[in-house]
């Protein structure tokens, strides 16, 4: 596919050799010049671990810095995953938005910037503007295959779940089924209306890459739970894409789901202490209570009561119960088939 943009220099760049045959550790430079360092630039470690011959495989997460499993997983593949070992080309950014995963955030703490609400980036934008571009023009085309490990982040929790964004291509589409069937997370979700046309992953679809992403956990930690499941699911994607060759136990079946519209999530609209009637995995029913929200500072007023507006599985929950207007409490998803 081309690429949106026209051919503009950028001045961002990675510090080891890409394309060369073996293993390297190094990192992608963001120029960036503050008070403390006139000529400084942000170092976002990167590894490049290429073997015989085989896909080209981009690994990232912490594209939301706060989000841990994904950066975890990566931080190990890449010390484990040697040359000798792998059939194609492995390139691993375990901390995608370095700035915000320093500071523990989901954004960052330089510009405000959402990576995954960025893409394609710009050459000359923000910090977080110029990682997304170099991505999309640097990464993505030397790339087929790309996971994006998510997880809900400090403000929700999932029930742990591939995330798909499915491409119009048929053919497309059938590749990522069948590797999301090889990744075999609890829970496939496949989204219909995504949240936003920004993303890596819509970027990487654009590219015609099999790529999908990833919610697993969340609660702004990790648990043993979820950490092996981001662990196995990786490692299971490598070897269904022939880059690995070892034997691996076979995931259990994937509970496949789908994620449609505005319908299948609550929010509230209004400020203060959100007490749930639901939990994570409950099957609820269109009109059932969702809860309600306290007015701390007004405690003779009557709390607002909260329904779910259709049926479903709660596969998302928001963590804090502290709640203002548009902030999102849960949201359902519903069994394919
Ligand atoms: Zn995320």
């Amino acid at each position: 596919m081309p690429s949106p943009h026209t051919a503009r220099p950028s001045a961002v760049r990675a510090d080891i050799d890409l394309d060369a045959a073996g293993k390297r550790f190094g990192h992608i430079r963001v120029p960036h010049s503050t008070h403390e360092s006139a000529y400084g630039w942000i170092a976002i470690p990167i590894a490049v671990i290429r073997g015989g011959p085989g896909p080209d495989v981009l690994l990232t997460a912490g594209n939301h810095g706060d989000e841990y499993e994904g950066q975890i997983t990566l931080l190990k593949l890449m010390r484990e995953l040697e040359p000798p070992a792998v059939g194609g080309r492995v390139i691993i950014i375990p901390r995608l938005n370095l700035p915000a995963a320093a500071a523990g955030r989901r954004t960052s703490p330089i510009d405000g910037g959402n990576l995954n609400r960025m893409f394609p980036g710009a050459a000359d934008g923000t910090v977080t503007e110029q990682i997304a571009y170099f991505i999309d023009t640097a990464l993505l085309p030397i790339t087929q295959i790309s996971l994006d490990i998510h997880s809900g982040g400090s403000s929700l929790e999932y029930l742990p779940c591939a995330f798909a964004r499915v491409p119009e291509d048929r053919d497309a589409r059938a590749r990522q089924r069948d590797a999301l069937l090889a990744f075999g997370a609890p829970i496939t979700m496949l989204v219909d209306q995504p949240q936003s046309n920004r993303t890596l992953s819509a970027a990487a679809l654009a590219h015609g890459h099999l790529h999908f992403s990833t919610e697993i956990g969340g609660s702004g930690t990790t648990r043993p739970q979820t950490q092996a499941i981001a662990d196995g699911c990786v490692r299971r994607l490598l070897a269904h894409v022939g880059v690995v060759a070892e034997a691996l136990p076979t995931a259990g079946t994937t509970r496949m789901m789908r994620v449609t519209g505005p319908s299948h999530y609550v929010y509230t609209p209004v400020r203060g202490l959100f007490e749930p009637d639901f939990t994570l995995g409950d099957v609820v029913h269109s009109g059932q209570s969702a809860g309600r929200i306290h007015f701390p500072e007004e405690p003779e007023r009557a709390p607002r009561a909260l329904v779910f507006e259709d049926a479903g599985v709660v596969v998302c929950r928001r963590v804090p119960s502290l709640v203002a207007p548009g902030d999102c409490l849960a949201h359902l998803a519903v069994d394919i088939g």
